[in-house]
């Protein structure tokens, strides 16, 4: 079921020019952020509004293909521009984060700002900073929200390749083409609409999956060569960087996409942590099989939140003093590790 309260705000979106609309994603926006801000974006635009995406950061460059991605304004590239969008917006949108604390800085902005805010996401606990919703957990991604918000504004028939194919290259992103739990026949069903209406997914799938620097794979075999530690007694995988790795790899946004998947393929493995050292703070990522919550792990010790198996978190302390403190929480959970899923049989 999507929490919607959008009612009222409605009349606005569908009366023609005259507004200015703001779209803002989370830090470091993946795939599904960025695709489904653009997406919205092109549909906006459509109804005949001045629309402009801003994003808190940079985004990996394997998104930069997306249509309408030469109009995106980085907050932290360009700050004055974007406090003015910000300022000057009677509407705006907050995709595929719930609080406004993983906008960095630019949610202070937001909260000074006297427009509505309307968030479309599908995390849990929503903070309560939006004065309009179009919310639930059920569904695989942003991308598949913003599919389902754009229906029921009667708005299927605008929907273009280019609006597919943001929507599309989401919805990959957050199902893992379509292999996670949260995808359902509703996400297939989208799917299928959105290659109907144009999407080439084996073009999207190469776009954001071979379109890699030869850094990323450089290091890809050194992590896994020398960092993946596994703990069998717990049924769980560690991988950690150092500044200095990322350093002498010359590793840039989105080159460590994907790398704490690597320890959910072994066998045995329910739990998969990747803790980098980005010197501003530390970062976390979370991935499970079966039920061991890993939002709610990363919320309880590392200041974060997500999904049920993909969540994450970050310190502002040592990576050193991260390390100990997960290695020290871990064996508190171990009934739970033990018993949350076996892919041994
Ligand atoms: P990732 O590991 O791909 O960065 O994030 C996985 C999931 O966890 C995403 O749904 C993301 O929104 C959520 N997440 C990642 N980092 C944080 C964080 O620091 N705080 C919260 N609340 N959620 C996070
Ligand atoms: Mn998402």
């Amino acid at each position: 079921m999507i929490e919607d309260n959008t009612e009222g705000i409605r009349p606005f979106l569908n009366s023609g020019s005259g507004s200015n609309i703001v779209i803002t994603t989370h830090h470091k926006p993946d795939a599904d952020a960025l695709g489904s801000s653009l997406a919205l974006y092109h549909y906006l635009v459509k109804l005949g509004k001045k629309v402009t995406v801003v994003t808190p950061t940079d985004y990996p460059v394997n998104l930069h293909w997306m249509p309408g991605n030469d109009t995106v304004i980085n907050f932290e590239a360009e700050a004055e521009k974007a406090a003015s969008l910000v300022e000057a917006a009677d509407l705006i949108f907050c995709l595929d984060f719930n609080d406004l604390s993983r906008i960095n800085d630019l949610g202070l902005l937001v909260e000074k700002s006297d427009a509505k805010t309307i968030m479309i996401d599908h995390h849990r606990d929503p903070s309560g900073f939006d004065d309009y919703r179009f919310w639930t957990i059920e569904t695989s991604s942003t991308s598949e929200l913003i599919y389902d918000f754009i229906k029921s504004n009667d708005g299927a028939e605008l929907i273009d390749t280019d609006i597919a194919s943001c929507m599309y290259a989401g919805i990959i992103a957050d199902t893992g083409s379509f292999r996670y739990s949260s995808t359902t026949s509703h996400t297939h069903r989208i799917a299928a609409e959105l290659i109907d209406l144009g999407v080439d997914s084996a073009k999207i799938h190469a776009l954001l999956l071979d379109n890699f620097s030869l850094n990323r794979y450089r290091l890809m075999g050194y992590v896994l060569y020398k960092k993946l530690t596994v703990y069998p007694e717990l049924k769980t995988a560690l991988v950690s960087l150092t500044q200095e790795e990322l350093m002498k790899f010359n590793i840039q946004t989105g080159d460590t996409e994907g790398f704490v998947n690597f320890g959910l393929g072994i066998k045995g493995i329910v739990f998969s942590a990747l803790i980098i050292d980005r010197s501003v703070m530390v970062k976390m990522s979370f991935r499970s099989q079966g039920r061991f919550p890993c939002n709610e792990f990363a919320n309880a010790h590392f200041n974060g939140g997500g999904h049920l198996n993909a969540a994450g978190g970050s310190s502002k302390e040592s990576l050193e003093t991260v390390l100990e403190k997960f290695k020290n929480v871990l064996p508190t959970y171990k009934d739970l590790l033990l018993t949350s899923y076996s892919n041994e049989n």
